[in-house]
């Protein structure tokens, strides 16, 4: 049965953006004759904030939108991303680094495809210092020797169904941190780990998530995981053309309802 996610974090309220890919997913879950789940993405403890879990579910059912319980959640689940990294540790593809941000700024040669400093291997190459906090990071190098080539398959988003296969390009993203150093995961292992635990068979996210998708595929070769179809859908931007966020004051979907701005009209604003 086809199973797709919408997997939102409770670092702040929803906002256009959120509801559009909420939609476009239960869209497509009823259209494939699937499961729509939720699941709450809160390994920032100290962003997240009980006010936003509620906020989450009550906005989405304000939109109209239903799915099973349990919702998995996250912090509920750090057990099996330190199980899926001993994995990896044990077969020698992760390594503990204890660089500061400053340090990892200060000597990197080039960018992630996010924009922050890649990692050069200093801990890989000598180990850490000691005394320090230490995060876990994949040895790339040696994750790809072991996989070889990766691709996927992505299907447009409309029709859902025209499958493209692309080729998967980790090594943009240099040593990514699997393990954070204030918590036993980071975004990329518990998403690849949660999507196999929930037999979720279409991601369906933003374009802007489009290249940590590489990080992703190779996660789930390394771990035996198996690996969805993935649709990238249109980002909502506002008015300056840039993408929806609350630090640059687009209005949440709170703001709206507050304003007197129906479910119906976000719906039919955003094609739904
Ligand atoms: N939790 C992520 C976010 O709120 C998205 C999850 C995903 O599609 O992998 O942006």
């Amino acid at each position: 049965m086809p199973v797709l996610r919408f997997a939102p974090s409770p670092n702040g309220y929803l906002h256009l953006g959120h509801a559009y890919s909420a939609l476009f997913t239960a869209f497509w879950a009823r259209r494939l004759g699937g499961a729509f789940l939720l699941r709450l993405e809160d390994i920032d403890l100290a962003r997240r904030k009980p006010e936003f879990v509620a906020a989450i579910y009550d906005d989405l059912r304000w939109l109209g939108l239903d799915w099973p319980e349990p919702v998995m959640v996250q912090s509920e689940r750090f057990a099996a991303y330190e199980a899926a990294a001993d994995r990896l540790r044990d077969r020698g593809l992760l390594y503990d680094c204890d660089c500061t941000r400053q340090e990892i700024a200060a000597r990197a040669t080039g960018a992630d495809p996010d924009g922050a400093p890649l990692y050069d291997g200093k801990c890989r190459l000598h180990g850490p210092a000691g005394g320090r906090p230490t995060q876990a990071r994949l040895d790339l190098g040696r994750a790809l020797e072991l996989t070889g080539p990766l691709s996927f398959t992505v299907c447009a988003p409309t029709p859902l169904d025209r499958p493209q296969i692309r080729y998967a390009r980790p090594e943009l993203w240099g040593d990514v941190v699997l393990q954070r150093k204030d918590t036993p995961t980071s975004y990329h292992l518990a998403v690849v780990v949660d999507d196999a635990a929930q037999a979720v068979t279409h991601v369906t996210r933003g374009r802007d998530m489009e290249p940590s998708t590489d990080i992703h595929v190779l996660l789930q070769m390394l771990l035996g995981l198996p690996q969805p179809l993935y649709t990238f859908h249109r980002l909502i931007l506002g008015a300056d053309g840039r993408k929806l966020s609350k630090s640059r004051g687009s209005p949440s979907l709170r703001d709206l309802r507050a304003a007197g701005v129906s479910a119906e009209s976000v719906r039919s604003e955003l094609g739904f």
